[in-house]
């Protein structure tokens, strides 16, 4: 008995393919510590953050893990997730990267999975181009809170899952050129933008859903294209049109033939014996019968 026996549920080799899973976690604040936390409880053993900041107190309304002390201490986002993650998983694979996450592309470049909670649209643009670049799952959540006049404010937010050759959050519109030259403009003008943790907790939980899902399905065709909205004033999170439009169509923007390491070297990758083929070699009645008798001839 273990302390995952609970999530059994997610295959009988769940415990394993968990703490041998990797994930890169940009951002550690208000929705990457949820998601640093649920990962954590659900016994992930590898971790990659990424964040440059230290709290403060004005993030203490939505920072998981962040206590007061921590903020006269002016600890790292990045010791607080460690700190988290230690209390669940002792012995857990913890790189903390107290910058950019481009400082770490080799770390990032080793994990099975990369989530971003990142406030910039060019953050998320290059982060996703990497990880297409190698062929990583990459889950996107981010929030805002508009002014609807009388009315009040909105919350909302989104959940995209962007995987090589899948659509991408241009595809989405999430990210256009002209956000993208409208934050480059407005760059270091911008005031703090509002949070808080409940929709934080709402999009990371989501995201930590989806990363499951690529690792441990517990149902048969997990998805291979997540585009969800969320609706904070309605309590809802709910697929985004474009989600169903966008199924089944390729992606202009990161053509598949960009995808792979630029800087790979076979030359320089270690030499692994090919282990001996066990004579159980699949259904043989499925092949057809040269292949039968290849196999027979070879072996
Ligand atoms: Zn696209």
């Amino acid at each position: 008995m273990t302390r995952l026996e609970r999530q059994s549920f997610l295959g009988a080799n769940s415990e394993n393919i968990l703490r041998g899973a990797t994930v890169g976690i940009v951002g550690a604040g208000g929705g990457g510590s949820h998601m640093v936390q649920q990962f954590a409880h659900m016994g992930i053993g590898g971790y990659v953050i990424a964040d440059p900041d230290f709290i403060e107190d004005t993030n203490t309304n939505r920072l998981i893990g962040g206590t007061l002390d921590d903020v006269l201490a002016a600890r790292p986002k990045v010791d607080i997730a460690a700190r988290l993650i230690r209390g669940l998983q002792p012995d857990a694979r913890i790189v903390l990267v107290p910058g950019k996450w481009q400082d770490a592309v080799d770390d990032f470049k080793q994990c099975d999975v990369i989530v971003g909670a990142v406030d910039s649209f060019k953050d998320r643009d290059e982060l996703e181009r990497f990880a297409r670049k190698h062929l990583i799952p990459y889950v996107d959540i981010g929030m805002d809170v508009h002014t609807i006049g009388a009315a009040g404010y909105l919350v909302t937010g989104q959940v995209i899952l962007s995987m090589p050759g899948e659509p991408c959050l241009r595809c989405c519109g999430l990210i256009t050129d002209e956000r993208l030259a409208q934050e480059a403009q407005r760059y270091g003008a911008a005031g703090s933008r509002p949070q808080v943790v409940w929709s934080n907790g709402a999009l990371a939980s989501t995201a930590v859903s989806i990363v499951t899902q690529i690792l441990t399905p517990w149902f048969k065709g997990p998805p291979v294209f997540v585009f969800l909205d969320y609706d904070g004033n309605k309590g809802s999170i709910t697929p985004n049109k474009r989600m169903v439009m966008l199924k089944g169509c390729g992606c202009t923007h990161h053509p598949l033939d960009e995808a792979g390491d630029p800087l790979f070297d076979i030359r320089t990758q270690p030499f692994h014996p090919r282990p001996k083929a066990s004579k159980v070699v699949g259904p043989a009645i499925m092949k057809p019968w040269w292949w039968r008798a290849w196999d027979w001839l070879w072996r």
